[in-house]
């Protein structure tokens, strides 16, 4: 099947219009960013889609965390470029199976999320579905223009920083797949991490604000994908070292309970929904400090940014090129 990279280079061949002036960004970042109106205010906007079977499974995901979920794989895409959420549009095709008890604990979740995020629900639409539930969130934000965080603004020897953990979600998942419930109790942490992932959107802000990040974006699909993303859009490689990958005592564990190898987690599992940011080597303590100080989070250095294309991995052996392993929502393997 058609990968998520060819389908964007397909649609990018087709002719179109010339591009407005009052739109800053189209297709190939976290958000499409335009300037409303010539104000110095930016606006964003951003699309996702969860499909039954595809991206989750009602067996083991509970309702209100998967509504939960929907709002938070959006906001990330805010938060991804500094952004504040304001306003969200939720469509829903619903199986005419479904409980409606079900329904309104998915909304419950969805709205929950919403709230906490100061966001307001302004519009979508239900339609009957034959094929299981989707649910397809647009988030609409905005952000002051001097401090908008794109992809593309990484240069050579800029150090590479993640928010968290890596690897959790796929950890999560792979527990709720197995399904044993005595060792699915033991990392609640995980199971967190795959049914109710957290935006960033404090982080985000804190981060555009400080002046000193240049480039960023959310893991969705994976370190060896997102930083590839990143790498494309800046027109530079990254090297990563495999031992500063931050891989949770956790996620350790319960890899090696279920024969997985946590450093592939940490590469190619995706959905952290953590954030993943370039920044000067000069801007290192005050970084550090600001994850401190202002989000209580853990921020983790894990390589560099490097002249050439794709994204190294450096450990014991030769270094070896891992671009774009990471989840492709195209690929049909999960859940
Ligand atoms: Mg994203």
């Amino acid at each position: 099947m058609i990968s998520e990279v060819e389908l964007i280079k397909r649609i990018r061949r087709f002719p179109s219009p010339p591009s407005p002036p009052d739109l800053l960004k189209g297709i190939g970042d976290d958000c499409a960013v335009f300037r409303p109106g010539g104000a110095d205010t930016l606006s964003l906007i951003t699309t996702d889609t969860l499909v039954e079977g595809v991206h989750f499974d009602l067996s083991w995901h509970p309702p209100q965390l998967l509504g939960q979920k929907a709002a938070a794989v959006n906001l990330s895409d805010i938060a991804a470029m500094g952004g504040i959420p304001r306003f969200a549009l939720l469509s829903m095709a619903i199986p005419t199976t479904m409980a409606v008890s079900n329904v309104d604990a998915v909304l419950e979740g969805f709205l929950h999320a919403l709230t906490h995020a100061g966001v307001s629900l302004i519009g979508g639409d239900t339609v009957r579905s034959d094929q299981g539930l989707t649910l397809s969130v647009t988030v609409i934000g905005e952000v002051e223009s001097g401090q908008v965080l794109y992809r593309s603004g990484a240069k050579a020897g800029d150090q590479i920083w993640v928010s968290g953990w890596l690897g959790q979600a796929a950890a999560g998942l792979a527990l709720c797949r197995q399904g044993q419930a005595e060792r699915k109790a033991l990392y609640p942490a995980l199971l967190d991490a795959h049914l109710a992932p957290k935006p960033e959107t404090a982080l985000g802000r804190a981060l555009a604000q400080s002046g000193l990040v240049t480039a960023m974006i959310d893991m969705s699909d994976g370190l060896a994908s997102d930083l590839a993303h990143l790498c494309e859009e800046s027109g530079l490689g990254a090297l990563v070292r495999a031992e500063s990958l931050p891989i949770s005592g956790d996620c350790r564990e319960a890899s090696q309970a279920l024969g997985l190898v946590p450093e592939g987690l940490a590469i190619s599992g995706g959905e952290d929904f953590s954030l993943l940011f370039t920044a000067p080597p000069a801007a290192r303590n005050a970084i550090a400090g600001l994850a401190g100080q202002a989000v209580g989070g853990q921020l983790h250095l894990i390589g560099e940014m490097i002249e050439g294309q794709g994204v190294l991995l450096s450990g014991d052996g030769p270094s070896r090129h891992i671009e774009f392993q990471g989840f492709d929502h195209f690929s049909g393997d999960r859940p």
